[in-house]
């Protein structure tokens, strides 16, 4: 079993400059480059690999120990396979995370990274530590398709599906980097306890690389989590929910964000095609299947739109026949979405409505969770990539100071 110990001094990376670099080198490929990138295979993808090598089943197993446990990317260094082995591996496959364009933390230590995808496009990846978990909140599409109007990312548009390696090389990137910081080097060790699919990207329109990543977060002798320690986050794409259901039934977290159709439509067109009942018969089913008994609803509040006490008994209805638990995210403003965070009271009011109705209920208050909260929200485009990077900070920061004096506001 592993242990997720976070260790104290990666809790809040003390020794690190605001504006330092990351520490992380990314070497560089050609792009004519034809190894296999093996962050890219699941546990069957590396064994039917390795016995097209004619190597037995045991050494994919030591390869996926040292490529996800040991975050290890030189083959060199994979002490335990024959010489011969590590240098077939060398000539034919590579490992290979995105690279890293920006990695910067905030004051409590959440961490951020921006990792290039290719063609001027750029995704990000967000570390919470807490007390008892050390969250990482990924990506799985450049852009996304589904147009929801409160979303920077769907005003943007969909560029690319993340292939597998894009979506694992977060992950990889992540632990490798932090544990580095916080001198882990026990594989057992993880600094990583949660992943959360609710970075850029709708995971369930890209399924075909999104199962084999989470087979890997999956697999005990790759990041060992157990399916209730990943969730993926959905619009609430019906069929795909199936899908998930049928193959690999992690912790799954709808955003519902209304709760009739009519608002739904309006600010989420995906409703227009799964309308809600539709949508809660797949969440019921989802349960038969689900690591715990209860569906994570996310509910964003708008102020003026969707946060009034009559829209929070509306919910309370709609969900009577779904065991779940409430999420609810104040709104991270952006520039020119036409619409505003809800009022102190307003959130306080409608979680204390579902609360009463015995829904447990929850709050993303804290800083860190603000701009976890954010993290689905990031364009898609990267023209200027440092400028970018910066601004992406300076806006996360600025929602951050905007929370903290709305709160200080109505405090008063
Ligand atoms: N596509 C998936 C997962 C990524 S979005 C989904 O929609 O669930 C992750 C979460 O961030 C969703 O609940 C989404 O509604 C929320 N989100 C999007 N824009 C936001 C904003 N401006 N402020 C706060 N949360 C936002
Ligand atoms: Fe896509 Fe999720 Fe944003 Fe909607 S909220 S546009 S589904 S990323």
């Amino acid at each position: 079993r592993l242990l997720w110990k976070l260790p104290t001094s990666s809790r809040h990376f003390p020794f690190i400059p605001a504006n330092r670099p990351d520490r992380l080198t990314v070497s560089s490929v050609s792009e004519v480059d034809s190894r296999v990138n093996l962050l890219g295979l699941d546990p069957e993808g590396v064994k039917s690999w390795c016995a097209a090598m004619g190597e037995k089943p045991y050494r994919a197993v030591q390869l996926v120990r040292w490529i996800h446990r040991f975050c290890e990317d030189d083959f060199e260094n994979m002490t335990n396979l024959a010489k011969s082995f590590r240098a077939k591996l060398a000539e034919t496959a590579q490992i290979q995370a995105p690279a890293v364009l920006d990695c910067r933390y905030a004051a409590d230590g959440t961490r951020k990274w921006l990792f290039d995808v290719g063609n001027g496009n750029a995704v990000e990846t967000v570390f919470i530590p807490s007390e008892n978990r050390g969250t990482l909140c990924i990506s799985s599409q450049a852009g996304c398709a589904m147009g929801c109007l409160f979303c920077s990312t769907g005003k943007q548009g969909f560029n690319r599906n993340l292939t597998t390696a894009e979506i694992v090389g977060q992950v990889w990137t992540a632990e490798r980097t932090l544990r580095r910081e916080a001198g882990i080097t026990d594989p057992n060790d993880r600094v990583i306890s949660n992943v959360v699919l609710m970075g850029m990207g709708e995971p369930l329109q890209n399924l075909d690389a999104v199962l084999p990543a989470l087979r890997l977060f999956l697999d005990d002798n790759a990041y060992g989590l157990s399916r209730r320690r990943v969730t993926v986050s959905t619009c609430g794409l019906v069929r795909q929910i199936d899908k998930l259901a049928a193959s690999v039934p992690v912790a799954l977290a709808v955003s519902l964000h209304a709760p009739d159709d009519a608002l739904r439509d309006k600010i989420m067109p995906v409703n227009k095609k799964h309308p809600l009942a539709d949508l809660m018969a797949a969440c019921r089913r989802y349960l038969a299947v689900a690591p715990r008994d209860f569906i994570t609803f996310e509910y964003l509040l708008l102020g003026g739109v969707n946060d009034a006490d009559a829209m929070a008994y509306r919910l309370i209805d709609l969900v009577r026949d779904v065991p779940c638990k409430f999420n609810l995210i104040p709104f991270n403003a952006f520039p020119d979405s036409g619409l505003k965070a809800p009022d102190e009271d307003r959130i306080t009011a409608f979680a204390q409505i579902l609360n009463s109705a015995g829904i447990v209920t929850t709050v993303r208050r804290r800083r860190g969770d603000d701009i976890a909260a954010a993290c689905g929200q990031l364009a898609g485009e990267v023209k200027d990539r440092t400028r970018r990077a910066e601004r992406l900070v300076i806006q996360k920061e600025e929602a951050a100071d905007f929370f903290a004096a709305t709160k200080k506001g109505s405090e008063r």
